[in-house]
């Protein structure tokens, strides 16, 4: 007969299995579905959804994870995946049928509104659509409870373990710690990065893209890439992690940057632990050590002098008249180039975080109550003039450039920064542990890294929560001075 824990993997694999479905027909909506599919698409996403969410709310399924949590018979680790989806079951049963309906009425209403006033640039198509979602956030914090403030509720669902404060100690040290050293750095001249805007063709870019994914150990029989015009990574077990990039003949920025932050997503889930399919431990630990393993790749390895040393011939193979006149040096600088801009998504990895800290004050504030959703664009661009010196010309460029609020993700751009700070820790420690990791890098062997990130966060799944990852791999608590630390090398003002 099988065991209570044996019909709890048997439930969570069958939800799996229809979830990962649903993924599949997603992926193949943002890369090769003809157009004229879109209509019967959405249908059957909406049908695989239902079924998905019948089997996540499923009464007798509540029973077995009572039952279970009681049994002194299962291991640490079976214990945590049945707390965890214990967790899970317990949040989604807090929501009514009519608020999970209002919700996601309102969100396919925002969505649309935001689309319109964004391609207006006219913030008043939005505003009345955003305050219904402000409010439905609100409701939804006090359905799911908190301990200090409501915004703890929202960042839970992203982020579990980090709280309100916790990140407004960490903002803290961004104005304080962090601006200084930008004003230093803006001072200096500006590094000259003309030829990163000169002819690039696609197949080479697309073949250098390629040589870079290997390079960092992507497994490509257990994935692949395409294109589509917003990179994601999308998993549907850790023997299929697929990426996308995005490639621009006159912007070689694009697809570097979007190439290995994939790519550093997509390492992550291919390392989870396969014998875990569907429960929690198979999982990764949370959306800020996602975006450590794409940022670590991405920032502490693709924007070093000594990865580009270990790769400038291949660059330089592939690109010798548009990179003729360019030292490797130059070409280092030019990727780290610092410059306050209007869009977050194009900001070099100083002043993104001044993106984030706007983001969050302002949604902190919209459900706490001290800012109204109708004052957002003044707010906005008051916070952009003081935070990073910018004018905001227009609501396009400004408060509708992101599609989160409009998604109804509120509490879920703290990751961002947290990511990376996480990646700067993790970094720090790895190249600390073993002393062969950044002499292998600067030999283009990335190997001796990917096995220390397997064995140390990969291979944990969700066993920890990401605070504790960290503490227990770093040997201390999540500290910010670590990225601080990288920031001051990297831009030699000590
Ligand atoms: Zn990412």
């Amino acid at each position: 007969m099988k065991s209570n824990y044996d019909l709890y993997c048997d439930h969570l694999r069958k939800l799996a299995d229809v979830m990962f479905s649903s993924a599949v027909l997603q992926w193949d909506q943002e890369t090769y579905m003809p157009s004229k599919g879109a209509e019967m698409r959405a249908g059957q996403l909406s049908t695989l959804a239902g079924i998905a969410h019948e089997l996540s709310v499923d009464s007798t399924f509540g029973e077995l994870l009572n039952k279970l949590k009681d049994d002194a018979t299962l291991t640490e680790r079976q214990k945590r995946n049945v707390e965890l989806s214990l967790k899970d079951f317990n949040d989604r049963n807090k929501y009514t049928t009519e608020f999970v309906q209002t919700l996601s009425l309102a969100v396919s209403e925002a969505f649309v509104a935001w689309d319109e006033a964004k391609k207006k640039s006219d913030f008043a198509i939005f505003s009345p659509k955003l305050k219904l979602i402000v409010e439905l956030k609100r409701k939804e914090a006090e359905l799911l409870g908190y301990k200090q403030h409501p915004y703890d509720a929202l960042i839970d669902q992203y982020e579990p373990g980090t709280t309100t404060a916790d990140v407004e100690r960490l903002f803290a040290d961004i104005r304080n710690k962090l601006k200084p050293l930008i004003e230093k750095v803006l001072k200096q001249d500006a590094p000259r990065d003309e030829f990163m805007y000169r002819f690039f063709p696609r197949q080479k870019q697309w073949d250098l893209g390629m040589d870079i994914l290997k390079q960092m150990g992507y497994d490509l029989e257990a994935g692949r890439q395409d294109e589509s015009s917003h990179p994601f990574t999308i998993h549907f077990n850790a023997n299929d992690v697929r990426v996308t990039t995005r490639v621009s003949e006159t912007n070689f920025h694009e697809m570097i940057w979007s190439t290995i932050h994939e790519g550093g997503h997509a390492l992550y889930e291919q390392g989870l632990p396969r014998t875990e399919y569907g429960l929690p431990l198979g999982e990764a630990c949370s959306l800020a050590i996602h975006e450590s393993q794409s940022r670590l790749w991405e920032n502490n390895v693709g924007r070093s002098l000594s990865y580009w040393k270990a790769n400038w011939k291949k660059v330089l193979d592939y690109f010798p008249e548009q990179m003729k006149d360019v030292s490797v040096e130059e070409f280092f600088k030019a990727m780290n180039k610092v410059v306050p801009s209007l869009i977050r998504t194009n900001a070099d990895e100083l002043t993104y975080h001044f993106h984030v800290l706007i983001r969050f004050e302002i949604e902190k504030g919209l459900i706490e109550g001290s800012i109204e959703v109708e004052d957002l664009p003044q707010v906005w661009n008051a916070k952009y003039k003081a935070y990073l010196n910018i004018d905001v010309p227009n609501d396009a460029e400004g408060v509708l450039q992101d599609i989160h609020w409009s998604h109804g993700s509120i509490g879920y751009f703290p990751t961002y920064s947290l990511g990376s700070f996480y990646a700067a820790q993790l970094f720090a420690t790895a190249c600390k542990q073993d002393d062969s990791i950044e002499q292998s890098i600067a030999a283009g062997n990335m190997k001796p890294l990917l096995t220390w990130l397997r064995k140390n966060v990969h291979s944990e799944g969700k066993f920890y929560p990401a605070p504790k990852l960290i503490e227990k791999v770093c040997g201390e608590k999540p500290d910010f001075r670590y990225f601080m630390e990288y920031a001051n090398a990297k831009y030699g003002v000590f």
